[in-house]
């Protein structure tokens, strides 16, 4: 029988589920939610229907776990908790900072409720922290670095299409190869923030619109801009629309460490992902992570869990056996 999903919240992570449960043949998808009138949210799977978020309580028995798939900023703190109430749930929940107290909300919903709630899941946070986490386990001796790119921020195409003459823009950053280079070759390079990263702006201006003002204040906007080398594009609506209507992103978490009695050797760990569609990417990452919330449920664990929580073999279709013999 296979792992029955829900998804709540249909925007571009919601849809990118949808096709990850499309590629992994032990998971169905059963009902999308969203707070949306149903009618308006036309889905992809024939055999799956869409419902009114405040349906989705009465369906807890029809679905095995619920992939949330809102925003970070204020969907997810209020609606992974609430829904643990019901449901084994995964989300991507990605405001750093505020993990610890999204962990607590959740670990408390669902161990009263006695289900699995894995947060966190995606690429940063989720396979970037494994990656980081394995890596310091191996190389205790040794020195971090994580360069995001080449990709869309989406916080900061936000920011400049909210200054005043800007009618559209995307946001690109970009990691610094010299930098990258000086990290791999072992030199264990201190860093700035300028000498880690670029940024490139594709802006859409309003008609009669003052570039050099827009281009100077997107330069100089602090906590986005100003710390980093940015360079600014004004092109056409057509033109961002053809060239620049992805979701690209990617990165690379890297960590160099020594062994040896007097540290002679010098090793690097280097992990990195190229993706042509970040949600894609995210949510095929979250269905591996949602097979995993189902299987440890079933084993009787139950409350918040992490990617360090979860055992690697929880997340792959094949069985133990199977697993051995050819990945082993
Ligand atoms: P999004 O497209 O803006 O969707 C967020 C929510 O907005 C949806 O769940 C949907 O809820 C609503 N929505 C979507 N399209 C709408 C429309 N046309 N009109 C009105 N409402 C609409 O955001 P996203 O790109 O899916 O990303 C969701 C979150 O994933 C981000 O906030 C980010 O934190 C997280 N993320 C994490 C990682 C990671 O590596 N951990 C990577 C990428 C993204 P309703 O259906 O209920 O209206």
């Amino acid at each position: 029988m296979s792992i029955r999903i829900g998804i709540l919240g249909y925007g571009n992570l919601g849809r990118g589920v949808e096709c990850a449960v499309k590629h992994n043949p032990d998971l169905e998808l059963v009902a999308v939610f969203t707070r949306r009138d149903p009618a308006s949210v036309k889905i992809l799977t024939d055999t799956a229907k869409v419902y009114h978020v405040d349906e989705a309580e009465k369906m807890k028995d029809k679905i095995d776990v619920l992939i949330l798939c809102g925003g970070s900023a204020t969907d997810l703190p209020v609606q992974t908790p609430k829904y643990a109430q019901w449901f084994n749930v995964v989300d991507s929940f990605d405001t750093h900072a505020r993990i610890p107290e999204h962990f607590a909300n959740v670990d408390k919903a669902a161990s009263e409720s006695n289900h699995v709630g894995i947060i966190s899941v995606g690429w940063d946070p989720g396979m970037f922290s494994l990656n980081r986490m394995y890596a310091n386990a191996i190389l205790t001796n040794g020195k971090d670095y994580t360069f995001w790119g080449k990709g869309v921020s989406q916080g900061h195409s936000d920011a400049i299409r909210r200054i005043d003459g800007v009618k559209d823009g995307k946001q690109y950053t970009i990691p610094v190869e010299a930098a990258l280079e000086a990290v791999r070759s072992g030199q264990n390079p201190e860093l700035t923030t300028r000498q880690k990263h670029t940024r490139e702006c594709f802006v859409v201006a309003e008609e009669g619109a003052d570039l050099a003002r827009i281009e100077q204040e997107i330069k100089t906007m602090p906590n986005y801009f100003d710390e980093y080398d940015t360079t600014v594009h004004f092109i056409s609506e057509e033109e961002l629309k053809r060239d620049h209507s992805g979701i690209p992103h990617g990165g690379f978490v890297i960590r160099t460490g020594k062994t040896g009695w007097n540290d002679e050797n010098s090793h690097v760990i280097e992990y990195s992902l190229k993706l042509d569609s970040n949600p894609e990417f995210t949510s095929s990452v979250i269905a591996a992570y949602a097979r995993a919330a189902y299987r440890m449920n079933q084993e009787g664990q139950k409350g918040c869990k992490t990617v360090f929580d979860v055992a690697p073999a929880y997340l792959s279709a094949l069985d133990g056996a199977e697993l051995r013999k050819h990945l082993l």
